[in-house]
């Protein structure tokens, strides 16, 4: 593969056309939002005025966008790849590959309808922010045939450092979702405890020092509380609500399945109802402040 499409130039999508662009792939942009598509310009990406040029011109195409309507809306909407001027517009063999989280539902109905076009979808959804994006040091979580998924091996390897095959299509979305809760349920669980121990004297430091020597530990306490909460940045790139997002599709899928987990419930209604301590354009990790204002 040689010409790689990416939509959504956003944080996360910003970074991931540029890993592209320096293993040596010709990338073509596109992002509505003309703020993002200067930014990757500046990167030296070339940028497109709308999704159809890319259909035309990749054999691979990555989304990083912000929720699954809007990643149905690019994929089966009137700009998508089986809406071409003419039938077959889109690059014969075209490989889709979302590495937004998702909904799987609509990850498997979106790859159903793109199959008879010959159209292949992974879901690739990933951990490692911004800055992951940027130095192509991301962790994904791959949903998808082991067709599909060797066919992008070359394009998720310039993009990450960590991948696991988790099952068929949709079960890359299923894993970060579940990812994301045990995530956003450990920060309210880590506050909670440093809550606790903060009011019976102990230092908040040397406490996760001790924590992270110990089974309490978590990559919240390892990462998220030294790096974004302890030094006051909260400046992961992730925002609250992205997160929050995440937190719904969760219990979406917690409901399709018609599951009882009450732990998850009442995470889910807390990340729900914590506006007014942490807004939406808060960085996500502001739900701390909940228990650490
Ligand atoms: P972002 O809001 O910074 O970027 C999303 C981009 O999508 C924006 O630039 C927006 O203009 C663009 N967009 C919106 N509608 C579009 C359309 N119809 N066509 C093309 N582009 C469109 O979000 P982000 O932080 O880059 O996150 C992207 C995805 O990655 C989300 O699904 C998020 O949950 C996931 N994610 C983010 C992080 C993180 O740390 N930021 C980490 C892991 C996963």
């Amino acid at each position: 593969m040689r010409t790689i499409g990416v939509i959504g130039l956003g944080n996360m999508g910003r970074g991931m056309a540029l890993s592209l662009h320096r293993r040596g792939f010709a990338v073509i942009g596109y992002d509505p939002a003309p703020g993002a598509r200067e930014a990757s310009a500046a990167d030296g990406i070339a940028v497109a005025e709308g999704p159809r040029a890319l259909w035309q011109a990749c054999e691979a195409v990555v989304l990083s966008l912000p929720t699954p309507e809007v990643v149905e809306a690019v994929l089966l909407g009137a700009d998508g790849p089986l809406h071409g001027a003419k039938a077959g517009d889109a690059k014969p063999g075209l490989l889709v590959i979302d590495t937004s989280t998702s909904d799987p539902a609509v990850t498997r109905r979106i790859a159903a309808a793109l199959e008879p076009a010959g159209i292949d979808l992974v879901d690739a959804p990933v951990s490692g922010g911004p800055k992951g994006a940027h130095a192509a040091t991301l962790t994904m979580v791959i949903g998808g045939s082991d067709a599909a998924v060797a066919r992008a091996e070359p394009v998720l390897a310039a993009m990450s450092a960590t991948r696991v095959h988790v099952g068929g299509v949709g079960a890359g979305h299923v894993t970060k979702l579940a990812n994301n809760l045990l995530c956003a349920a450990h920060l309210i669980t880590a506050a909670e405890a440093v809550r606790m121990a903060k009011d019976a004297g102990v230092d908040p430091e040397r406490l996760l020092a001790g924590i992270n020597a110990g089974s309490g530990r978590s990559g919240v306490t390892q990462v998220n509380f030294p790096t974004w909460v302890l030094t006051g940045a909260f400046d992961s790139g992730f925002t609250m609500k992205l997160m929050r997002k995440d937190v719904r599709l969760a219990e979406s899928l917690i409901g399709a399945l018609a599951l009882d987990l009450p732990l998850s419930g009442q995470v889910g209604q807390l990340w729900r109802d914590s506006a007014e301590v942490a807004p939406d354009d808060a960085d996500f990790n502001a739900i701390v402040k909940l228990q650490l204002a």
